[in-house]
């Protein structure tokens, strides 16, 4: 099976991607202090399609001086298991430099990257989807994680890799 690793700087809306393709299939919470803690993952499903996948960066207990190099070496670890990277932004915000920070990660892991412009919901994300391409990724996959629009979208691009 496929292992696919939801990728990007807090509050995006990974976590709500991950339990909507995972559901209650949550498989375990590996929590061996400072290398993964936080991170859950389970089998995911979206149509046909199923895979391992990989919630990343919950790091709670970092204080600031740290959270970077948490919040990099949990990404790492995943990205460096999985097969495919989904790397989430928020269309409503706009790309941050915290994005292009992890934009570098996964440039420098050689992963297949597919990009996700999440709370893409109304017309209030289209400025971040047309600002998302600059990052280098090819066209991304709008996505509403919450209202669960896109899924179809994203099961075409998914569809390649799995
Ligand atoms: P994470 O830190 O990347 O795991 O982000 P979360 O999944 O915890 O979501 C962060 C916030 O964004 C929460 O308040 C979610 O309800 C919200 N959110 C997630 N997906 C969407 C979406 O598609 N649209 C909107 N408008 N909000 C969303
Ligand atoms: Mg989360």
């Amino acid at each position: 099976m496929r292992t696919l690793a939801i990728v990007g700087r807090p509050n995006v809306g990974k976590s709500t991607l991950f339990n909507r393709l995972a559901g209650k299939r949550l498989a375990l919470v590996d929590d061996r202090p400072g290398v993964t803690r936080d991170r859950r993952e389970g089998e995911g499903r979206l149509g046909d399609l199923s895979f391992r996948i990989i919630d990343t960066a919950g790091f709670e207990e970092a204080d600031a001086e740290s959270l970077e190099g948490r919040m990099r070496q949990q990404t790492e670890r995943a990205i460096a298991e999985a097969d495919l990277c989904l790397f989430m932004i928020d269309a409503r915000a706009g790309l941050t430099p915290l994005d292009q920070h992890f934009a570098a990660l996964l440039r420098r892991s050689g992963k297949p990257v597919i990009l996700l412009a999440n709370k893409a919901e109304g017309a209030a994300g289209d400025a971040g989807l047309v600002e998302a391409y600059a990052l280098g990724f090819g066209e991304p996959v709008a996505i509403s994680a919450e209202h669960g629009e896109g899924m179809a979208d994203l099961a075409v691009a998914l569809m390649p890799f799995i």
